[in-house]
């Protein structure tokens, strides 16, 4: 059955006053990556990483979703079971959104994990100070569930079956990532129709692998985006306008 996969990264939550990592003015300008997201900044200094974690978590706080994440979610309304939505966010905007079943690839700011059992749960906005204890195997190892450089992300299972997946009757939509962290490029040769949505051209993104492309804001995206997938998932889509 015809199917969309949606894939996005920190470009989609931009507008939503979240700050991408790589553009200018991103996290990246205040903070060396190495120091703050690694598994050995963690091992390094553990409340350092930790209030990090806290800061982003606090901003979250006040967000809200803008119109790529709400045009995701009223998709997953219209076609029940047939849009997949899969972000590298750590935020919660698409829950926000109304989105159902998304995938974190790497992990949720507003959920804890016990290091030592791997229960997680919701901590909403809530800060973790080090102090806390699992509420399963009450060990006092409680962590950000988030993946950080050299740290294994299991969701990537997922992701790779989505993405073959896609050669039979699959839309992939890829809104607001660098491709830095994952082939979006080679995912789209995996469909038959694929949207990029990017601010800008990315040396990491060869866009002829797209069946169609889109430079500007994902808000302003967002209709153009639904009218395809609407065309494709009803079966309205001439190969002329998709690619
Ligand atoms: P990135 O920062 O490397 O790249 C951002 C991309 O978004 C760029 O390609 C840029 O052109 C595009 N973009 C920026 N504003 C946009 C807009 N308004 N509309 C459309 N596109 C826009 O992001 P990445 O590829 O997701 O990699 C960063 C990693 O950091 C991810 O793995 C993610 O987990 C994490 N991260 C998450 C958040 C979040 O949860 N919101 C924020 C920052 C970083």
């Amino acid at each position: 059955m015809k199917h969309i996969v949606f894939l996005s990264g920190a470009g989609i939550s931009a507008e939503s006053g979240i700050s991408t990592f790589r553009d200018a003015g991103g996290l990246w300008d205040t903070y060396n990556v190495m120091d703050v997201c690694s598994a050995e900044a963690f091992m390094r200094n553990r409340q350092f990483v930790l209030e990090f974690y806290n800061k982003r978590r606090r901003e979250l706080a006040d967000k809200k979703p803008n119109a790529a994440h709400c045009m995701i979610a009223e998709l997953q309304r219209e076609f029940p079971g047939r849009v997949l939505n899969i972000t590298q966010n750590i935020d919660d905007l698409f829950e926000k959104a109304g989105c159902q079943g998304t995938i974190h690839l790497h992990g949720e700011l507003t959920k804890a994990r016990c290091e030592v059992c791997g229960y997680v749960w919701d901590i909403g906005y809530t800060d973790i100070v080090g102090t806390e204890h699992c509420p399963f195997c009450k060990a006092a190892r409680v962590r950000h569930h988030v993946v950080m450089f050299n740290e294994q992300a299991p969701e990537y299972v997922r992701l790779y079956e989505a993405m073959e997946g896609l050669a039979d009757e699959g839309m992939l939509v890829v809104i607001g990532t660098s491709g830095l962290v994952l082939p979006v490029e080679e995912f789209a040769r995996c469909a038959p129709y694929s949207i990029l949505n990017n601010l800008e051209p990315q040396d990491a993104i060869d866009d002829r692998a797209f069946s169609v492309h889109m430079y500007e804001k994902a808000s302003e995206a967002a209709p153009k985006i639904a009218l395809l997938v609407r065309r494709f998932l009803n079966g309205e889509d001439k190969s002329e306008e998709l690619s």
